[in-house]
C-alpha cells in the first residue's frame, strides 16, 4: 500500500469513528430526555463514563441519581405495575414485529407510545423509561415472558414458569384490594 493510500485509509477510519461517536452522543441525549438513568446510557453506548456524566449534567442541569437499578422481575409481576408493563411490552413486540428496528429504538418508541396512551387516558404512567428498558431486557433474556389470559385473550407479562393453561390476568382476576385507597389517576379494578 502506498503512503497516500495508508493516509487516506486512516482518514476514513477517523471519519467513521467520529460519525459513530456522533450517533452515540445523539442516542445518549435522546435517552436522557426520556429520563433514562446513567446505567442505561452506559449499557446502550460505548461512550466513556465521564463523557456520559457530562452529557447528563448538560442536558438535565443536575447530577444523575446514584446507586444500582433497584428493580427485579418481581416488580413487573405486581398487580398495577403488571398492567402497565404488559401495555408497554405489547406495544414493543408489535413494533418489533412490524418494523426493522434496533432494540433500543423499539424500546424508545414503545415507551413514547405507552406514555402518550397513558396521558390520553388520564392515567399516571407508572413505568418510567428506565423501568421499561429494564423490562425489555428481562423479556429478551426470557426472565419474563408474555402469557395469554385464558379469560380475555389479551397478553400479559408473566413469570416464565407459570402454567399457561390456567393463566388468568390481573384485570380479569384483580386482587381483593386492587384499586382501593389509590390516589386518582391510578388504574382501578372496575375501570
Ligand atoms: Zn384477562
Amino acid at each position: 500500500m502506498t503512503a497516500t493510500a495508508v493516509a487516506s485509509e486512516a482518514r476514513a477510519t477517523a471519519t467513521t469513528r467520529i460519525l459513530q461517536e456522533a450517533r452515540e452522543v445523539e442516542l445518549a441525549v435522546q435517552l436522557i430526555h426520556l429520563g433514562a438513568r446513567l446505567q442505561v446510557l452506559q449499557s446502550e453506548t460505548s461512550l466513556p463514563y465521564e463523557r456520559l456524566l457530562k452529557l447528563y449534567k448538560e442536558v438535565t442541569g443536575r447530577s444523575p441519581s446514584k446507586g444500582q437499578l433497584p428493580f427485579s422481575t418481581d416488580y413487573f409481576l405486581q398487580w398495577q405495575p403488571n398492567i402497565h408493563a404488559s401495555l408497554f411490552e405489547n406495544i414493543r413486540q408489535s413494533l418489533l414485529k412490524n418494523a426493522a428496528l434496533e432494540d433500543i429504538e423499539a424500546v424508545m418508541r414503545a415507551w413514547r407510545l405507552y406514555e402518550e396512551q397513558m396521558r390520553l387516558c388520564g392515567i399516571e404512567p407508572l413505568l418510567s423509561f428506565t423501568r421499561a428498558w429494564r423490562l425489555a431486557k428481562f423479556c429478551d433474556a426470557k426472565m419474563l415472558m408474555r402469557a395469554r389470559c385464558t379469560h380475555c385473550g389479551a397478553h400479559f407479562v408473566a413469570d416464565p414458569y407459570i402454567n399457561l393453561r390456567h393463566y388468568v390476568c390481573g384485570l380479569c382476576k384483580p386482587p381483593a384490594r386492587a384499586g382501593k385507597g389509590r390516589a386518582s389517576g391510578g388504574l382501578r379494578a372496575d375501570d
